[in-house]
């Protein structure tokens, strides 16, 4: 029987309860959980602390592992005010629910909960906070083992220009077979470039080099993430 342990989290979704007790999931480098803070049983603002994107230590526990956990103290590890900003806040909800959705099957590892703290940190703190979102969404989608291979023609090995949405490839002009159109974009050969860049170039580059025609890459992002993860809210109420 384990009883009171201590965790690291991010939080990446809170639902309030009626009775003002607040329903948290939780993302720590073992997985996904959710825990329940109880209103009034915590010390000191503790549900407060509870909030969207945190990071947190949180002290619970449970009489089983099925049982939902019941926080008894919250830590807050740092506060990303900046995610508050207009301009950053809505692509802090399009990492954390991308993270939550595809870490249904599988725990994101240490490396997925490093990547979604680091980048709610770069939304925090960047003055360009979509350079970071673009970023660091192809990113975690790689983490998951989604990431495309688009740096050259899958047929012929040529610099493409089309990518390849539903295969995650890309193909040259030449090589470029028909489909729908949500199948395969065309991009042009410096976007697929710039697109190679942020799936697996360095990650600094990434993000303060960002691509020119950002609507372009939003398109391409969507489109792919609609076919191989499902639509997310948070990325179709994205106004690019
Ligand atoms: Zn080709």
């Amino acid at each position: 029987m384990r009883r009171h342990q201590v965790r690291d989290a991010l939080v990446l979704r809170r639902h309030p309860l009626p009775s003002g007790d607040v329903v948290a999931t939780l993302l720590s480098p073992d997985g996904k959980w959710r825990a329940v803070a109880r209103k009034g049983r915590l010390p000191g603002g503790n549900l407060a602390r509870l909030s969207l994107f945190h990071d947190v230590t949180v002290q619970f526990w449970r009489r089983r592992d099925d049982d939902l956990a019941l926080i008894t103290q919250v830590q807050l590890n740092g506060a990303l005010s900046g995610l508050a900003r207009p301009e950053a806040y809505p692509y802090a909800h399009l990492l954390a629910e991308l993270v939550d959705v595809i870490t249904v099957e599988q725990a994101p590892g240490e490396r997925g909960y490093a990547l979604l703290a680091s980048g709610l940190r770069g939304l925090h703190a960047h003055a360009d906070p979509e350079a970071v979102a673009l970023a660091y969404v192809w990113r975690l989608l790689g983490v998951a083992g989604m990431a495309p291979e688009v740096r050259s023609c899958a047929a012929c090995g040529a610099a493409p220009s089309h990518f390849q949405v539903v295969e995650g490839t890309a193909r040259c002009g030449d090589c470029t077979t028909s489909g729908p159109e949500e199948a395969t974009l065309f991009l042009g050969v410096e976007a697929m470039r710039e697109l190679d860049g942020l799936v697996r170039g360095p990650l600094g580059e990434a993000v303060h080099r960002p691509p020119t025609d950002r609507p372009r890459h939003w398109r391409a992002l969507r489109s792919f993430v609609r076919w191989h993860v499902g639509s997310l809210r948070s990325l179709e109420a994205l106004p690019c």
